[in-house]
């Protein structure tokens, strides 16, 4: 059987399923060195810029920097740092529009540069076979290289294995149109890239070295055979035009006949592939301590004055590239970051330079016509007939549509490379690879809300198991110990009994306070009860006592009017003078009857006092009552308003009495007249009088009730406070009764 070297020396390859032949386009730039551009006024440089994870940040805004200075640091495998392009300084860290599909922002750094690209301090390495493997990787890995072609995968993570390799596959191929940066970098620097070639084939040492490079690049196939003369097993591979030819996998089965399978590792077949702006990349890294700063761009398309190939120092904003070939933008056309087949159109021209940017591309009008407009497919199928990863373009496109991702794992949506294959030759001119890469990152998201949810899940569970066995823990300590404390009280010990005691203490101390509680509950309830019965007795000694008053000062109201008019029935007849000794008593009455009035109303003062002393006394030692006394102080004022107002009618009854008539009766007849009626008054204003005392009395009786109710009620005045109180109301009688005899005397 022919060895895959045979064939290759026989100019005999394998072909890859699709493909197709586009308009390749390259003359535009492929003519034209590479340009040095000017220092741009500001580099954008977003901190992650391949496949992985973004560096830790190292610098700080407004610090300045060195031209090749890391600015992050790598902290995982997949993590590789990014590096001043030039001097300069730190002007900002904020997330910017990055060159991606989808738009997105992500946290960038912004240089201001000082023009004076004043470089850090770098070691050169003359001979790097005297590295080890593993200085050359951290090289590498220091540097932050990676996948140059389009991938951007780490090369430090790549080249680091410990397979046999049989094939080191050196990918020169450049299939997109428009795209000649790989060109001219191999034809002005291919001694660099055989140095980045000869570094990679110490590191994996394999068995051939195959540089793919399609046939239509005549001037650097000369240039790398000329090269590569003097080093073994290498052969530079001229490849007939095909698009993808570039792709990985598309290239592995042209030069070696080996179909890598989904969901496998070209390594894991024995195979490394590496591009040739990559190879350049390492060889600066390893041999000039160059990190990966800058990279040949090609700017391209009908749109630009001077579409050319230039070193573009990463970070550049498109626009700057774009002003540096002339372009005419005067009807604001679309902008694409890659070629026409695998590229993207632009949110904006001022996404920066990236490792993986290849090509900017500012086609014309008839170049690239924006009035396409997609139509219904019409199950054609060219497009799976072009698929150079025989998937079915337009079956990923319905599951895309209808975001069913599941059928979209089915049909290996992940193996699709992107390469627009299908899209190219679709009648319908159905944007299929803009769904490919929608579906791709929604399904990325997926996975990683999957793994968010998942950790968190573990997390919940681990935490629940802790807790359940801290619980356990915990209930077998306690377990323990009564064990312990069982055993040791029923030792019969010293110690035993002492705690034994202890525990029956501490049990009567709960029952003596559960005892407590429980009486001072029936109290309160007790102490509801008695108020509320109190109250309804006071209220019924009040009515009682109203209605009494009532009747009295009725009666004393009539007598007076009777009293009244018989004396005006005296005085019609005739009579008008009163005797001297009549007017003498009845001086001496009125006198008589303005003291008894004065001696109840000092009474009722007295009580008043008396029972306001008694209040303040209860108010002050059981705030409790204060409901009973506000009903006693309601009792004595209307008592004391009842006795005032007798007091008042029995005075006014001996002032009428003792009012001197206009005439004096002259004879005897009168003179006995007036003496009968004399002594009529005196009887009226003794009966007032007992009156207003027995409602004095009357008025009394409640107060001292009232004093005593509310001693009761607040169960806290002491003795000796009862016993004032019921002197005070004894004192209050007894005068009350001594001042009723003084009278009646
Ligand atoms: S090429 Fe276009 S129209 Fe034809 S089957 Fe594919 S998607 Fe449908
Ligand atoms: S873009 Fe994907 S589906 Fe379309 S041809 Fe290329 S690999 Fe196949």
């Amino acid at each position: 059987m022919e060895s895959v070297i045979e064939r290759i020396k026989k100019g005999h390859f394998w072909k890859f399923h699709g493909g197709i032949h586009p308009p390749e386009q390259k003359f535009l730039t492929s003519d034209k060195p590479i340009r040095n551009l000017p220092i741009p006024e500001q580099l954008v440089l977003p901190l992650q810029q391949h496949i992985g994870q973004a560096g830790k940040l190292l610098v700080a805004i407004g610090e300045h920097v060195l031209k090749g200075q890391a600015l992050t640091q790598s902290s995982h495998p997949m993590a590789v740092p990014i590096h001043a392009p030039t001097s300069g300084k730190i002007t900002n860290i904020k997330n910017a529009v990055i060159a991606h599909p989808s738009g997105l922002s992500e946290l960038c750094l912004f240089l201001e540069p000082d023009n004076n690209d004043q470089w850090q301090q770098r070691h050169i390495c003359p001979d790097f076979t005297q590295l080890t493997d593993h200085d050359i990787l951290t090289k590498i890995a220091d540097a932050g290289i990676a996948g140059m072609g389009g991938a951007g995968f780490p090369t430090h993570v790549k080249v680091n294995n410990s397979n046999k390799i049989n094939y080191l596959i050196i990918n020169a191929a450049e299939c997109e149109p428009y795209i000649t940066a790989d060109d001219l970098l191999i034809r002005e620097h291919c001694a660099t890239v055989i140095d980045g070639i000869k570094i990679l084939n110490h590191l994996l040492k394999p068995t051939h070295i195959l540089i793919g490079i399609e046939n239509n690049k005549p001037e650097a196939i000369k240039t790398l055979q000329q090269a590569s003369q003097g080093i073994e097993h290498i052969q530079v591979c001229i490849l007939p035009t095909k698009y993808p030819s570039g792709g990985e996998k598309q290239l592995i089965k042209v030069l070696t006949g080996k179909e890598i399978t989904s969901g496998t590792l070209p390594s894991n077949q024995g195979i490394v592939m590496q591009n040739v702006a990559t190879c350049y990349a390492i060889a600066d890294a390893v041999i000039n301590d160059v990190p990966l700063i800058k990279r040949v761009v090609s700017v391209s398309g009908q749109g630009l004055g001077k579409p050319q190939n230039v070193w573009a120092l990463l970070g550049t904003p498109v626009s700057y590239l774009l002003s540096q070939c002339d372009y005419q933008n005067n009807q604001h056309k679309q902008v694409i970051m890659g070629g026409p087949m695998m590229g993207f159109t632009l949110p904006t021209d001022q996404v920066p330079i990236v490792k993986t940017s290849n090509c900017i591309l500012a086609p014309s009008e008839q170049e690239i016509s924006s009035q396409t407009k997609e139509v219904e497919c019409i199950r054609c199928g060219q497009c799976a007939d072009a698929c150079p990863a025989q998937l079915l373009p337009q079956e990923l496109q319905w599951s895309a549509k209808a975001k069913d991702q599941q059928q979209l794992a089915k049909l290996n949506l992940f193996d699709c490379i992107e390469c627009g294959a299908c899209a190219y030759v679709c009648p319908s001119q159905i944007p299929l690879v803009h769904y490919y890469r929608i579906a791709k990152a929604e399904i990325r998201q997926q996975q990683q809300l999957d793994i968010t949810a998942e950790k968190a899940k573990l997390r919940f569970e681990a935490r629940k198991i802790r807790l359940e066995n801290d619980k356990k823990a915990r209930e077998d300590k306690h377990k323990k110990a009564a064990a312990a404390r069982k055993e040791r009280m029923n030792s019969n010990t010293p110690i035993a009994n002492t705690e034994k005691s202890a525990v029956a203490a501490a049990l009567a101390r709960v029952k003596a306070k559960k005892a407590q509680a429980s009486a001072q509950q029936s109290t309160i309830e007790n102490s509801t009860d008695v108020n509320a019965k109190k109250s309804n007795s006071d209220n019924a000694a009040t009515d009682n006592s109203e209605k009494k008053t009532q009747v009295a000062a009725a009666i004393a109201r009539a007598k007076a009017k009777k009293l009244a008019q018989k004396e005006k029935n005296q005085a019609t007849e005739g009579i008008v003078d009163k005797p001297l000794d009549s007017v003498t008593q009845s001086t001496t009455d009125d006198k008589k009857s303005k003291i008894a009035a004065a001696v109840v109303k000092a009474k009722a003062k007295k009580i008043k006092e008396t029972a306001l002393q008694v209040k303040s006394d209860s108010v002050t030692k059981e705030p409790d009552n204060k409901k009973a006394v506000s009903s006693m102080d309601k009792v004595i004022l209307e008592s004391d308003k009842k006795a005032k107002v007798a007091a008042a009618i029995a005075k006014a009854k001996a002032k009428k009495l003792n009012e001197p008539t206009t005439d004096v009766p002259k004879n005897e007849s009168e003179q006995s007249l007036s003496k009968s009626d004399d002594k009529k008054s005196k009887i009226a204003a003794a009966v007032a009088k007992a009156k207003a005392r027995k409602l004095a009395s009357k008025i009394a009786e409640p107060a001292e009730e009232q004093i005593n109710v509310s001693i009761e009620k607040t169960n806290t005045a002491k003795p000796i406070d009862d016993k004032k109180s019921r002197v005070a109301a004894a004192i209050a009688k007894a005068k009350a009764k001594k001042q009723q005899r003084s009278e009646s005397i």
